[in-house]
């Protein structure tokens, strides 16, 4: 089963990722969490990417797709995955659907999750992560401890470079370019559930699960 939570940048794709993969028992395949892995390591692919992150511009088609037909290739990606953040392009889509029908497989269900650009500005500017756990705080809604260190592991809790506004500003005019044409392209097979993904996080998991029942 392969489940594609596609979204504009700050739409809450990491955050629904959690329960769903729990539910499912599926494997969370983020390529924006791979590649900030990478650069956190200081691979050649993280050193690779970083100039694209920074400007919040998206990775080249072909070593995005490189790196996920590996990822799906891998054992624990054989009953399905949950991709976040992939595809993002309609040239990442057609290249996901060719590799999977080498092994028989195709994509079940498309999830676009809907948020408007101001909540979003809003998310974003305010969004902190902890480094080390990856527990996600908001400076006005889930504000984290005074001291500057993670609640829950005491780890440094620090803000995305690709979350302040001029690169949030360029995140969402790449994602209104190049990613939302593809909500067409799987309205168009079939595939699409739209969920409206504003107001409260436990609320949005419902409608997503509705969303996967249905
Ligand atoms: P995300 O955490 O999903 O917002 O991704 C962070 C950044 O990683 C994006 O702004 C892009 O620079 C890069 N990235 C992640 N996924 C993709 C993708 N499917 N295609 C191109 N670039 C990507």
């Amino acid at each position: 089963m392969i489940i594609i939570l596609l979204g504009p940048p700050g739409s809450g794709k990491g955050t629904q990722a959690l329960p769903v993969t729990e539910k499912l028992k599926l494997p969370h395949v983020s390529t924006g969490d791979i590649f900030r892995a990478n650069l956190n390591q200081g691979t050649p692919l993280g050193l690779e990417v970083k100039k694209y992150m920074d400007a919040g511009a998206l990775v080249p088609d072909d070593l995005v797709v490189r790196l996920v037909a590996g990822r799906l290739s891998e054992p624990d990606a054989k009953n399905g995955v949950l991709l976040d953040g992939f595809p993002r392009t309609a040239a990442q889509a057609e290249a996901l659907s060719a590799f999977l029908a080498e092994s028989s497989r195709q994509v079940a269900r498309c999830l676009s999750l809907e948020v408007s650009d101001a909540t979003i500005l809003t998310r974003l500017s305010g969004r902190r992560i902890c480094r080390n756990c990856g527990l996600g705080y908001h400076l006005s809604f889930s504000p984290p401890p005074a001291d500057g260190r993670c609640g829950r592991c005491g780890g440094e809790i620090y803000q995305r470079d690709d979350d302040r506004e001029e690169t949030i500003k360029n995140r969402l005019d790449v994602y209104h370019r190049q990613t939302s044409p593809l909500i067409h392209w799987y309205g168009d097979h079939g595939l699409l559930k739209a969920v409206d993904g504003e107001g409260q996080v436990e609320e949005i998991t419902r409608r997503i699960f509705a969303a996967l029942e249905d």
